[in-house]
């Protein structure tokens, strides 16, 4: 194992816990483009676990490996060398095999560690997880911060009459599993501590210039790929948890004093229902009353946009919103369970153009089950309602994961291979899509060097880059028609 120099990190040599972010084996991609500036570098939910026990008092190292530029080797090395009662690790796919071979060195150096493994895919996924890594010692279900602090507090062991872990061996495991009887309790956002910001200005140097700010957790819509619908409608008692405004405002305003203007919400939707709408008028209400001049965007869905909320939010910095449309064909949508017909996607596109609201869209272009006709039909929906765009949008492949509804009806139709890194590998049901997606890959690639050469603001030329490309997809859509 590589020795990472541990005296140069700041903070005391031994703690109570450490909270890791794993590497991906590969650099950190700093971005300039226009298109990622609302990206948020930082992952917010380890970063709440820190403050939040520290705010306890206990030691909490907290490490970014993909923004330290750390390896694998190095990583464990960092953990190893802080001898951590319990380590916290980040599950996402696809970096299943990271994660295994870091669990299993952490465990030989320091067997009497508790390796926990956190994140929504593995919330969903726990029996499969722990079948994975057999070095963990137990899955988090539900709200991380409320799990490590019964862990802290009990010295190892559970406390408060609650389970929030899913251990590898003990009673609770059966329970834990069982749809319908594990739902755990949620967390009282408000209560929390709010993100540790050690790796805000890290991630703003790579190209993540907004902050980010988690203002609710979970969706009560049922799309059909999605792991966040799983996770809360299976997980936690709530299935939209959320903070109250004021809350909401607080921590901007303390950004704002930092000097930052610009915050982007990570919620998976901010606008799930009537509550939601009243919660962003007072939010807008205190924005303005506060005299925060700030720009912000959130993600939400096409039926729930609406010209006065959105006119009042407008009015309060909101520039930029992440719709998920999908597709661009009700089959599509049908199969994706979106609940919504593509009918709306025309009136909620006009109403943001006339507010001045930029709309990025989530695409999932290629499925399994996708025709020539249906990526046509995507791709003339995107040249002609956006002029900016990220390299993926053009390149979108349905994700298809363990525990969610789509995965077990692509099963049950043979249409999925095995799982890769946590996620399934699945084939195109048409030839002829096959050779499309090989198609639309030669000629986005192509142009990714002039995709990243693009500056900051530079709409323009990312628009025209954009047209270009479009250009290209349908000449290759129209020669494989013939
Ligand atoms: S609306 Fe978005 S977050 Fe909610 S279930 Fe659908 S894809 Fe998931």
């Amino acid at each position: 194992m590589d020795c990472f120099p541990v005296s140069n990190l700041a903070g005391p040599k031994e703690v109570d816990l450490t909270l890791v972010k794993p590497p991906t084996g590969f650099p950190p991609v700093k971005f300039t483009n226009y298109s990622f500036q609302s990206m948020i570098g930082e992952t917010l939910g380890i970063a709440s676990i820190a403050s939040t026990s520290r705010s306890r008092g206990f030691t909490v190292h907290y490490l970014d490996a993909y923004f330290e530029e750390l390896s694998i080797e190095q990583t464990i090395s960092v953990i190893v060398g802080r001898s951590p009662r319990i380590v916290g690790i980040l599950l996402r796919y696809p970096y299943v095999s990271i994660v295994r071979q870091i669990t299993d060195s952490v465990r030989a150096h320091l067997p009497h560690a508790k390796i926990i493994i956190g994140g929504q895919y593995p919330s969903i996924n726990a029996k499969l997880v722990l079948e994975w890594l057999p070095s963990v010692d137990g899955i988090c279900i539900g709200d991380g911060e409320l799990a490590i602090l019964d862990l802290l507090e009990g010295a190892g062991r559970q406390i408060h009459g609650r389970s929030y872990i899913l251990w590898r061996y003990g009673p609770s495991a059966e329970k834990r599993t069982a749809k319908g009887t594990a739902l755990v309790h949620y967390a009282a956002l408000d209560d929390l501590e709010w993100p540790d910001r050690k790796y805000l200005r890290t991630a703003q140097e790579f190209g993540y210039k907004a902050v980010g700010i988690s203002s609710s957790r979970g969706c009560p819509y049922r799309c059909a790929f999605c792991v966040p619908h799983v996770y809360s409608q299976n997980s936690i008692e709530r299935p939209w948890n959320y903070r109250s405004a004021r809350s909401i405002t607080d921590e901007i305003q303390f950004h704002y004093d930092n000097g930052d203007r610009l915050f982007t919400f990570s919620d998976e939707h901010f606008l799930p229902n009537k509550f939601a709408r009243k919660r962003a008028v007072e939010f807008a209400r205190l924005l303005k009353a506060q005299r925060l001049d700030v720009k912000f965007m959130f993600d939400c869905r096409a039926d729930s946009v609406s010209e006065e909320l959105f006119a009042t939010l407008r009015d309060v910095g909101l520039y930029r919103v992440y719709i998920g449309f999908e597709a661009a064909e009700n089959s599509m949508l049908l199969d994706y369970r979106k609940d919504q017909k593509m009918e709306i996607y025309e009136s909620t596109l006009t109403l943001l153009s006339r507010l001045g609201i930029e709309a990025i869209p989530g695409m999932i272009i290629f499925s399994p089950t996708t025709t020539p006709s249906e990526i046509k039909k995507n791709i003339e929906f995107f040249a002609a309602n956006f002029s900016t765009y990220a390299e993926e949008d053009f390149l979108s492949r349905l994700q298809v994961l363990p525990g969610t509804p789509i995965a077990v009806g692509l099963k049950n139709q043979g249409l999925l291979g095995d799982m890769i890194e946590g996620e399934y590998f699945w084939k195109f049901k048409h030839p002829i899509v096959e050779a499309l997606w090989n198609d639309f890959n030669d000629i986005v690639k192509s142009r990714s060097g002039d995709f990243r050469a693009l500056r900051e603001n530079d709409k323009q030329s990312l628009s025209n880059l954009k047209k270009e490309i479009e250009r290209d997809l349908f000449n290759a859509l129209n020669k494989r028609a013939q």
